[in-house]
């Protein structure tokens, strides 16, 4: 084994790390301060080949294999005790061609780097609201935020992708060369090899008219009912996630805010700005707001707005469920666990998956779900490791009561390690056609750290 690492050491361009080395914990630690898994090998590559390389030797010494680009997962798929981590994080070349509105960005960067890259040119890529999550990860499961309902999801501004497949092979997956493992990759995850880079499409956007805006928790039942109905017919400029949460006690929250249970919205407005106010005035009507943080900000800026209430290494707990509809029965579900949310960071969020990501049918992409409104992520965090199990309690017992009135399957970028049928579920009818496409590219399963779909043969 020694012989081995040193081998690999002498032929990459980038490094190893070993739990013998003084920077093992810093390199295996992952945005959830919850997970805390040993790989016996990272290697942190700089290059495709340097890819290739790492597969082999997992192969060669019976090491699974887990892969890592922005280390967000909340179930820590990215790590895997006493296996190899293909870390991507130093791949972060980045090219925006702003003529054909397109770039080409490595699984290293961030979508902090994406946004800080795209900004200048006036133009963005719909992903997360969270500047520090991976663009690796969270383009493979959907990707969704601020511009969903604008532009769709991140797969849907997908044009290609470059992957290794678990024989090591390199190969272009894009509409037309290997379209299948192009469909597979919308959607399916880390299933079907390593992506070393993606090429999107961009679109225009540069500063919108948006942020958050509270009301009483006591008025949460009309709240969550004027949003659901003021949302269901706006056009696609129109976002907004509705949120239960504790206002932090901190600037520039009022004083007389902190602490308080409230519900409220986070909106993004993209249109004309001189509409904005229009738009808007039936909403400010509606309450009136306790809070309204909403103006002009440049796009970027929304992105990161609550980056710093949220850094890595805090313990989290969440799960998701995809909603069709709010009916009086499920807003009782959200009226009884979002007015005890347990902790300040703890919140739930309904993400809008309609607008734009409604182009598509269920079985264009891998992901499945372009029949739903909402994804429902219920979200429990501290930075208190003592808490960890009152969040996660919380969690649990408020997605069981939910379950009722959900689809059925959940966003694969916002489950834990929830199991095989649960899997399934969030692809529905497209999980037979991906088995098939992962018995095609990666029929021993080597890439199985992750939410699995089994090869065909293997189930
Ligand atoms: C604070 C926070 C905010 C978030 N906000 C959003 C949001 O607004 N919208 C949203 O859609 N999601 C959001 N997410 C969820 C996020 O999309 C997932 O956690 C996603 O998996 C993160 O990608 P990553 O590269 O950072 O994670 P990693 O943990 O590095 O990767 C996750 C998994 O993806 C696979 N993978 C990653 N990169 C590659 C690659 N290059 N090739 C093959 N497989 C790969 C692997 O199986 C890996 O285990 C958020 C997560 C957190 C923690």
């Amino acid at each position: 084994m020694e012989t081995a690492i040193s081998q690999l050491k002498g032929v990459i361009n980038g490094s190893i790390v070993l739990p013998s080395d003084s920077n093992y914990d810093e390199t295996r630690s992952v945005y959830n301060g919850m997970i805390d898994k040993k790989p016996a090998i990272i290697v942190k590559c700089k290059s495709t080949e340097d890819v290739v390389k790492a597969i082999k030797h997992a192969k060669n010494n019976n090491l699974e294999i887990a892969i890592r680009s922005g280390g967000h997962h909340g179930a820590g798929l990215c790590l895997v005790d006493d296996g190899l981590v293909i870390d991507l994080s130093d791949m972060k070349k980045l090219d925006i061609d702003a003529k054909s509105k397109t770039a080409i960005i490595e699984s290293g960067n961030t979508l902090q780097d994406v946004d800080a890259a795209t900004y200048p040119y006036g133009l963005a890529l719909p992903s997360g609201i969270i500047g520090t999550t991976g663009i690796g990860g969270i383009t493979l499961g959907g990707g969704i935020g601020y511009l969903t309902r604008k532009g769709g999801l991140t797969i849907d501004n997908l044009l290609e992708c470059e992957v290794v497949l678990a024989n090591g092979e390199i190969v272009t997956a894009n509409k037309q060369t290997n379209p299948d493992l192009f469909w597979a990759l919308k959607g399916g995850g880390g299933n079907f090899g390593v992506v070393v880079s993606f090429k999107f499409k961009l679109i225009e956007v540069k500063n919108v008219y948006g942020g958050p805006m509270f009301w009483p928790i006591e008025k949460a039942r009309e709240a969550i009912k004027f949003y659901s109905e003021y949302t269901k017919n706006a056009s696609n400029d129109l976002y907004g996630f509705f949120a239960f949460l504790i206002v932090p006690a901190a600037e520039p929250f009022p004083k007389n805010l902190w602490n308080k249970n409230v519900c409220g919205v986070v909106w993004n407005y993209t249109g004309p700005r001189e509409k904005a106010e229009d738009i808007f005035e039936p909403i400010r009507e509606f309450g009136p707001p306790i809070l309204d943080f909403v103006g002009e900000i440049p796009m970027k800026d929304l992105n990161g707005m609550f980056d710093a209430l949220y850094p890595p290494g805090y313990q989290w707990y969440w799960r998701a469920h995809y909603i069709k509809e709010l009916t009086e029965e499920s807003i009782d579900v959200n009226l009884e666990y979002g007015s005890k949310v347990p902790t300040m960071h703890s919140t739930t969020h309904l993400y809008p998956v309609d607008g734009a990501a409604h182009n598509f049918k269920n079985n264009e992409t891998a992901w499945a779900y372009r029949d739903a409104r909402w994804v429902q992520v219920i979200v429990g965090v501290d930075p208190d490791p003592d808490k960890a199990d009152k969040v996660t309690n919380w969690c649990k017992n408020y997605f069981d009561a939910l379950k009722p009135y959900a689809m059925g399957g959940s966003y694969v970028n916002m489950m834990m390690d929830e199991g095989q049928e649960r899997v399934k579920a969030s692809y529905k009818e497209n999980y037979e056609r991906l088995t098939k496409i992962k018995g095609k590219y990666d029929p021993k399963n080597i890439f199985h750290i992750n939410q699995n779909i089994k090869p065909a043969y293997l189930r």
